[in-house]
């Protein structure tokens, strides 16, 4: 398999038009980090910065991107995480998980609508039996992701 295990951040306030592989073009003015796929496609993959999106760890040295790049859009359906300026390459996810995730992330992304959030009174017009399964779809989500979060560090050591 092609590809590279290493990404090095470059801080940018634009993006080049030509993007070179095996660098992470940080830029803080658009809170967004972009790279070409990892696993050489050429493919480039824009992750936003945000509370529901993406986030960003700089030790000075090296970046960390939370949680992992899944590039379910490209051919490659590649998967993997960058961690400390490293490539570990994750399993690939099933449609099922690939749904499951999606319908994680809509959830996640409602609960941070601040345009929802400060009109709490018309809160009271949703059923609880419906915030209810949602919370438990949650749940369920979250302990599959903490499983696979727990093999994911099994196979570090
Ligand atoms: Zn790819």
């Amino acid at each position: 398999m092609k590809g590279h295990t290493s990404i090095e951040p470059r801080f940018v306030k634009s993006v080049p038009a030509t993007l070179e592989e095996g660098v992470a073009y940080v830029s803080m003015e658009y809170a967004s980090v972009i790279h070409l796929c990892c696993c050489g496609c050429g493919n480039e993959v824009v992750t936003p910065l945000s509370p529901t999106d993406w986030q960003l760890y700089f030790d000075g040295d090296s970046i960390t991107l939370y949680p992992s790049i899944g590039n379910w859009g490209f051919d490659c359906r590649s998967h993997y995480w960058i961690r400390g300026n490293r490539i570990e390459h994750a399993p690939q996810w099933t449609d099922q998980e690939i749904d499951e995730g999606r319908a994680y992330d809509r959830w996640l992304k409602k609960q941070y609508d601040p345009s929802k959030r400060s009109t709490s009174k018309s809160r009271k017009v949703s059923k609880p039996f419906q915030i209810e399964d949602k919370i438990k779809e949650h749940e369920s989500l979250w302990e599959k992701t903490a499983k696979k979060l727990k093999g994911f560090f099994k196979c570090l050591l």
